[in-house]
């Protein structure tokens, strides 16, 4: 078994753990404030190539590897978790979508646009009524001619303020129960407007937003796939988006690894660094450990959707870890730090905050157990 990463993964590495460290970290504080989508970095990250990566480079993008795609969210997230969102929301579950479900047709309008961040991406499924249970979405979608008429609403949707492009699910009336199908909507179709924006506790350097649809008029031409394929493509994208939301979450609990170490060394209390405390140093071990499973739990549900073997159950497996780690590190990272660290200027506070959607969206906790136990017990 080969843990090396190839000569290329390494250099895309070092690219985005420098790109975050020296230009997304600086400003994390700050836009965590705002509660606004990151204009900036949205732009530099396309600058870099990054909204790119996995796109094929007939479309625009530079054909990365998924293993690659993980490593940028993880150096991503570290900095700036709400970046690393913001992401995962644009090319892990719109672009990626419409790159594995599209038509040759759709590919060639919409992925060069969005793999170049020209335009913003979003992918919206949850609704009021149908959070972990999709099958219970409400927004309907009728032929009329060569247009489908689309009605309803859709909530929490990362990059909804701002998207330009969004991958939309709807059920057709006639063929319920299996009628969900998948659309692409574009900013500025009739009837398609921008709802709310949500004021969230964490991941706030990014934006959260409720979209609408009222008789909002799609082309035929936009359906993604067949009538009635809503489901599989939803499932499918969710699963593949799991492995960048654990990322997210690995990032998250190296980054307070990281702190909670150097604090540790520097925070003098009894005439000698807290660290020396092997109440302090098994925290710090412990944390280290469990970054180190979360990570192989990653790499390997990559590893599989790079060696197109079916990585469900993997891609489950890294979220629940990964994200759950995360809030333990943040919440290890606070008592390290003290009541420092209960302070809203240390680092841990945002950590703790951004963790928390972690092992909400994309299914929660509970949801990537029962996807686990359905495999485990076939
Ligand atoms: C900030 C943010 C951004 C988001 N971005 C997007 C986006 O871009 N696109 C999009 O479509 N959606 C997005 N979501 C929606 C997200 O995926 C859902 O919030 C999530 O799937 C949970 O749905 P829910 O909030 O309705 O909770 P519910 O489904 O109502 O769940 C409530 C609780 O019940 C538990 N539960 C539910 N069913 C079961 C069960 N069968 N067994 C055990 N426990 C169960 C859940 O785990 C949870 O603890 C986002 C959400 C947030 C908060």
């Amino acid at each position: 078994m080969d843990f090396e990463l190839t000569e290329e993964q390494k250099m895309l590495q070092t690219m985005t753990r420098n790109f975050a460290q020296d230009e997304l970290e600086p400003i994390a504080d700050e836009l965590d404030q705002k509660n606004e989508f990151p204009h900036q970095n949205f732009k530099r990250m396309a600058e870099l190539g990054l909204t790119g990566m996995i796109i094929p480079t007939e479309y625009g993008g530079s054909g990365s590897d998924h293993l690659s795609l993980a490593i940028a969210v993880e150096e991503i997230s570290k900095a700036c978790a709400s970046t690393g969102d913001v992401l995962s929301a644009h090319l892990v579950i719109c672009s990626y979508t419409i790159n594995i479900f599209g038509n040759e047709e759709q590919k060639k309008k919409y992925l060069p646009p969005l793999a170049k961040g020209e335009k913003v991406g979003s992918f919206a499924v949850t609704e009021p009524e149908a959070g972990s249970d999709i099958s219970r979405i409400q927004t309907t979608a009728v032929r009329d001619g060569d247009d489908y008429i689309l009605n309803g609403q859709k909530v929490f949707i990362t990059n909804g303020d701002v998207c330009d492009v969004v991958v939309v699910f709807a059920g057709i009336p006639e063929l319920a129960p299996r009628g969900m199908t998948a659309f692409i909507v574009e900013k500025g179709m009739p009837g398609f407007t921008k709802g709310k924006k949500f004021d969230k506790v964490g991941m706030r350097a990014g934006s959260t937003a409720e979209l609408l649809f009222d008789d909002c008029r799609v082309p035929a031409a936009n359906r993604l796939s067949e009538e009635g394929r809503g489901m599989k493509i939803a499932l499918g994208s969710l699963d593949y988006g799991r492995i960048h939301v654990a990322a997210q979450g690995l990032g998250i609990a190296q980054a307070a690894l990281e702190k909670s170490v150097a604090y540790s060394k520097e925070r003098v209390q009894f005439g000698a660094p807290i660290c020396q405390n092997q109440a302090i140093a098994w925290k710090l071990a412990d944390m280290a450990t469990e970054i180190e499973a979360a990570r192989l739990l990653v790499y390997k549900a990559a590893y599989l959707a790079d060696h197109g073997q079916s990585f469900g159950k993997n891609a489950a497996m890294a979220k629940l870890y990964a994200t759950e780690l995360a809030m333990r590190s943040a919440h290890q990272g606070i008592q390290i730090f003290g009541g420092y660290g209960y302070m809203m200027d240390s680092p841990m506070q945002r950590y703790f905050r951004d963790a928390k959607l972690t092992e909400i969206y994309e299914g929660t906790s509970e949801i990537q157990r029962l996807v686990i136990s359905r495999a485990v017990l076939g």
